[in-house]
């Protein structure tokens, strides 16, 4: 009995309410059988001094009688206070007890995977209006499509990484069944192609360790001043020579008095090569790339232009997501695994700094702009 009442809420909702009224009637009655006394004889000698005297034995009855009446009155109060908590404890349970089951049943499916489950909020939709049952089931609410979110975003990494993964492995695959059956002549261009592919397998799992451990937060940033030019001298460096190879122009034009950056020099350097190494690898032969760092608004913007393929209105939104590419073919054909952008995307924001894209349309070009913090 005591574990029953210790499960139910309503139940000891009711029970509390009947403590509260026994205590009630337990305390009239008290008052009473103490002060009925002394009134009823106060009030009796009032009226013999009126009316004469009246006899010991009728006295005694008068007495009894008052007593059952004050009695009486008390116990149909005390039935009337009965019937009330009963009531008021159903009412209550319906708006308390009933929103917590419902909550309680659907955490129940959430955790057998069902996400889209969601409760009624009791209290309507003005978020003012709501009480703290209200606000809970709201909470509840916006944890369960969080949730339901993380899980479409699992299943898609899941469904994406597999089908990056197929590609090459196909191609290596082939590859090796047309030197088996003798199809492909065992020559240095064959090898190379299957060196090709496994590389591509070898820098998916690189990208997809990074983005993990960005995505996880799971780095910690060395910050130091760094000058701008610096960054930009070394991701020149890095890539001059596949400029010249494409035939793709290349030019910088940092600002002489720009203040220093304070950021990870290894990570950012990252976001200025990823950024470059899209530009030149989107931007065909006899095009041209600039890199620009200016002072903005106590930031330092830096813009990599380019004079490529460009990118239509309706994907720039897309480009910093995972595994996106706008062109699937023609990127996978450059080895790109379309998670470059949202790894810089990350290493740009962990520096409190914002990274977006820009293009005038197919074939004008495309521009990449983001903000470092100074000193
Ligand atoms: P990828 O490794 O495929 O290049 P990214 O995340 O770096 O992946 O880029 C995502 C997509 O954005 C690319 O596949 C490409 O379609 C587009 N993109 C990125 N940079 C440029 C650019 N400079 N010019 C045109 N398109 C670009």
């Amino acid at each position: 009995m005591v574990r029953y009442l210790r499960r139910h809420l309503s139940l000891k909702l009711f029970l509390s309410y009947l403590v509260t009224i026994v205590v009630g009637v337990a305390v009239l009655a008290t008052t009473a059988e103490l002060a009925v006394p002394s009134a009823f004889e106060r009030h009796m000698a009032a009226m013999s001094e009126m009316v004469g005297g009246m006899s010991g034995m009728l006295e005694l009855d008068f007495f009894q009688s008052f007593r059952n009446a004050v009695t009486e009155a008390l116990v149909v109060a005390g039935s009337a206070a009965f019937v009330a908590a009963l009531i008021l404890s159903v009412f209550v349970s319906r708006r308390v007890v009933l929103p917590v089951q419902e909550m309680q049943a659907a955490s129940r499916r959430i955790a057998t995977g069902h996400y889209e489950e969601r409760v009624g909020v009791p209290g309507g939709r003005d978020l003012e209006d709501l009480d703290e049952l209200g606000q809970l089931a709201l909470s509840f609410n916006q944890m369960a499509a969080q949730l339901q979110q993380i899980e479409a975003m699992r299943r898609d990494l899941i469904g994406n990484v597999a089908h990056e993964l197929r590609t090459p492995l196909t191609s290596i695959k082939g590859y090796m069944e047309g030197l088996i059956d003798g199809v492909l002549p065992p020559d240095t261009a064959t090898f190379q192609q299957v060196y090709g592919e496994a590389d591509r397998l070898q820098r998916l799992v690189r990208d997809l360790q990074e983005l993990s451990r960005v995505e996880a937060g799971a780095f910690d940033l060395d910050r130091r001043p760094v000058s701008v030019s610096r960054l930009v001298g070394v991701a020149v460096d890095r890539l001059a020579r596949q400029f010249e190879e494409k035939g793709v122009g290349l030019e910088t034009d940092v600002a002489p008095d720009l203040p220093a950056v304070v950021v990870d020099e290894d990570r950012i350097g990252q976001v200025f090569l990823n950024l470059m190494g899209n530009a030149l690898q989107y931007t065909p032969p006899g095009g041209s790339v600039r890199v620009a760092a200016r002072l903005d608004a106590g930031r330092v913007r830096v813009i990599v232009a380019d004079t490529g393929i460009g990118i239509p209105a309706e994907h720039l939104p897309h480009v910093f997501e995972r595994f996106y590419r706008v062109d699937k073919s023609r990127s996978r054909v450059g080895g790109g695994s379309g998670i470059g952008l949202t790894i810089a995307r990350h290493l740009v924001r962990a520096h409190g700094g914002e990274i977006r894209a820009g293009s005038a349309g197919p074939g004008r070009g495309s521009a990449f702009t983001f903000t470092l913090p100074i000193a």
